[in-house]
């Protein structure tokens, strides 16, 4: 008797069990997409069918309760289906034009927000922050909540020339999409750790330790059967905290975060972009966030004002040049914006993938 064939790799299901049948019905036999609101547009495919997309905020992390409620609605509305974004936005997706009203209606008077869709900033993509990673140089969350208090408007009703997506990073692993947003905040340590000597031995790996280093800042330290750190080697990148609980990165005081601006994904118009950074630090001040939450604002509002219909933010920047942007803007140029490698080799601060 034949032996069945045994599932070793699970892995992720395939999608297309989850696409709402007229996906399935109608796959790569789109016609066109309009924008009817903020919040709302529309598919429609060669056949006629429609499917119309009802995009709403989240806050990412989301409690068991809110989870239970967006799919009691999805259920009601939608036979199920309902998607997130890549930056967390919910989508419910609706095949029947006359549940669209209804549903619109539900969710206002439930609290959600519609928006989002087109020329405005969607939701905001954000790492764990405090309330999970050990790394955090700031509080993505809490970040986040603070910046979309501000930036509301933006959400449902003011547009903007293109489309601006924000991302958080709560340190410089980047698990978030930092480096190919239009705004963009990335949390950075800024001291040498300091390491708890004691307690090297019974919690830390002394070869995996000083391999974790990118720039060969650690070394054996015999005497005291434990590691040392050369300072002016160090660029605060967290790498060895992260395999020596022994070694301490995080500072109250010296912790906060950069802004970065001009990334992009798409390559419409213009090729994708990396984000390139403005502000080297802002220290973290919550649970508010006044200082990053105005910068965000500003870059923002003067991208608004001065950008051509269709420019994202890195394209607006290249047309008029990084000199009229902080002019514009009033964002202070400082040494740390010179992006110059002999200087890197100098003082081995500039990137983790730096060896030598
Ligand atoms: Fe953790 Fe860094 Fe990722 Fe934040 S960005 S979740 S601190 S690894
Ligand atoms: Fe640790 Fe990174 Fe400094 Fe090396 S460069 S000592 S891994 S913080």
């Amino acid at each position: 008797m034949a032996v069945p064939e045994r599932r070793t790799d699970i892995g992720p299901p395939h999608y297309e069990q989850f696409l709402p049948p007229v996906i399935k019905k109608n796959y790569g036999k789109w016609k066109y997409h309009e924008r009817l609101s903020p919040g709302l547009m529309v598919h429609v495919a060669e056949s006629g069918d429609k499917l119309y997309t009802i995009r709403v905020a989240s806050p990412r992390l989301l409690a068991t309760d809110t989870i239970r409620e967006i799919c009691e609605i999805a259920d009601k509305y939608c036979d199920g289906y309902l998607r997130f974004t890549s930056r967390n936005n919910i989508e419910f997706l609706v095949s029947d034009e006359s549940k669209v009203e209804p549903l619109q209606n539900e969710l206002k008077e439930r609290g959600y927000v519609m928006g989002g869709i087109g020329p405005m900033v969607s939701n905001l993509v954000h790492t764990q922050g405090w309330v999970h990673c050990h790394g955090a140089a700031t509080d993505a969350s809490g970040l986040v909540k603070a910046i979309m208090d501000e930036l509301f408007e933006y959400f449902t009703t003011k547009e903007l020339p293109n489309k601006v997506r924000i991302a958080i990073a709560c340190c410089v692993n980047m698990c978030g999409a930092v480096h190919c947003s239009d705004i963009a905040l990335v949390a950075v340590h800024t001291k040498v750790p300091t390491i708890q000597h004691e307690r090297v031995k019974d919690m830390c790996e002394i070869p995996t330790t000083i391999a974790s280093c990118p720039t060969a800042a650690i070394s054996p330290d015999p005497a005291k059967k434990s590691v040392k750190i050369k300072e002016e080697k160090c660029m605060y990148c967290g790498n060895c905290f992260t395999v020596c609980p022994a070694i301490e990165i995080k500072d109250p005081d010296r912790d906060g975060v950069a802004v970065v601006v001009g990334g992009k994904v798409g390559s419409l118009r213009s090729n994708p972009k990396f984000s390139k950074m403005v502000i080297p630090f802002i220290s973290n001040d919550p649970p508010r966030w006044p200082k990053a939450v105005a910068a965000v604002k500003l870059i923002l509002e003067t991208y608004a004002k001065h950008a051509r219909k269709h420019e994202r933010v890195g394209e607006w920047i290249e047309r008029i040049g990084w000199e009229r942007f902080f002019s514009l803007t009033g964002i202070e140029f400082t040494w740390q914006h010179i992006d110059d490698f002999t200087f890197a080799r100098e003082t081995f601060r500039t990137a983790a993938t730096f060896k030598y």
